[in-house]
């Protein structure tokens, strides 16, 4: 290809590079991991590892699953992966996508049609806007977890609602005040549709997530759980009724015209869960770090949250750059997130805890932040 075939990429890329917030790819190295969605550690534990193998060669003759779900790509295993899914997290029914990203653009581009209604936290993933954009149904955002700008929303909105929301938020790490929202949805007849990415494998006894910890199963119409982060590896379910499910395998595009997942993603979502109920001690200790990293911090500007996602408030994408690099230069793995992922004003540093962090380590990141 020319050099003047790809001038206008150029152009565009000089422009990030001006905004500073040109993004690139980079390897962790051997640095210190408060930067990965492993909250757990499972991505890299021996004996979930050791039982993906077993399943992969006990459960399904191919390594490939060779199609589309609605072609040859469907088969007795992910049937049943799915219905144990549904089963753990108290659901009529399960639908696997291949990513979450996946999951929310299908769902949110073919639930709401003409004259319905979708609102959404103005913190939404970028997965769920996309959806959004897809559906012939109008949209409006509503203030982030203020309840009463939502219902002002709701007063506003017609033909069927659907509400979508997060139940721990991707940057800031904040919880929704769920609750509140599902009365809500209850009272303008709202289906309520929660995007628990962040909450799987870490909230509720066996890590089932804010739904069910909170338990409003039957106040949600759907609720997504993605498998690239507690869960240590890849893809994610939708819940709901039976109907939903049908609905979703006839209309759903990002489900229908794609290669279902392999034999080997499942085998890791099976090893993945059935670890959840025996990381008790995990979370535990997750927790005691994020109460020591949030203790210890006094000098710097933290969002609210106790989960393992800390956004410290840096401001700039400039100021936000150089403190990352001298965090980087410590040998600590975090990074900025700048604007334009997030609006101007709010850029900062996404620190993720994991239970495999050690206290000296989170000591080592809160004296380098304080400096
Ligand atoms: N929803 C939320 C809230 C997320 O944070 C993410 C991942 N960043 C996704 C959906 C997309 O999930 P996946 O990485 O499995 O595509």
């Amino acid at each position: 290809m020319s050099k003047d075939s790809t001038f206008f990429l150029t152009q565009l890329l000089d422009e990030r590079r001006a905004q500073q917030s040109f993004r690139e790819l980079r390897l962790p190295g051997d640095k210190v991991d408060f930067c990965s969605n492993d909250y757990l550690g499972l991505a890299r534990n021996a004996d979930v590892r050791a039982y993906i193998h077993t399943l992969m060669t006990e459960r399904h003759p191919a390594h490939g699953s060779t199609g589309s779900r609605l072609l040859a790509g469907n088969y007795e295993w992910i049937l049943s992966v799915e219905q144990d899914l549904a089963n753990f997290h108290q659901a009529p029914a399960g639908l696997l996508y291949n990513s979450g990203y996946d999951a929310n653009l299908g769902v949110f581009s073919c639930l709401g049609r003409k004259g319905d209604t979708i609102i959404y936290d103005q913190l939404i993933h970028a997965s769920i806007r996309d959806g959004v954009r897809l559906s012939a149904a109008q949209s409006f955002s509503f203030l982030h977890s203020d309840v009463a700008d939502l219902e002002k929303k709701l007063r506003n909105a017609g033909g069927n609602i659907f509400v979508a929301v997060e139940s721990v938020y991707s940057m800031d790490g904040d919880l929704a005040p769920l609750a509140a929202i599902a009365a809500l949805c209850r009272q303008y007849g709202a289906h309520l549709i929660v995007d628990e990415a962040h909450a799987t494998g870490i909230i509720g006894n066996a890590g089932e997530g804010l739904v069910q910890h909170l338990q409003l199963t039957d106040q949600c119409f759907a609720r997504i759980h993605t498998f690239g982060k507690a869960v240590g590896c890849h893809g994610a379910v939708v819940l709901g009724s039976e109907i939903l499910r049908e609905y979703l395998i006839n209309f759903s595009r990002s489900f229908i015209y794609t290669t279902s997942l392999p034999p080997a993603a499942l085998a890791a979502i099976v090893a993945g869960y059935a670890a959840f109920p025996y990381m008790k001690a995990e979370r535990e200790q997750l927790s005691a770090l994020i109460r020591q990293f949030r203790e210890g911090l006094t000098a710097v500007e933290l969002l609210a949250g106790n989960t393992p996602i800390q956004a410290v408030l840096t401001r700039g994408n400039d100021n936000t750059r150089k403190i990352a690099g001298a965090l980087q230069s410590a040998g600590l793995d975090v990074r900025p997130i700048l604007h334009p992922t997030v609006p101007k004003g709010a850029e900062r540093l996404r620190i993720v805890l994991h239970s495999f962090n050690t206290a000296a380590e989170v000591d080592m990141l809160i004296k380098v932040l304080q400096s």
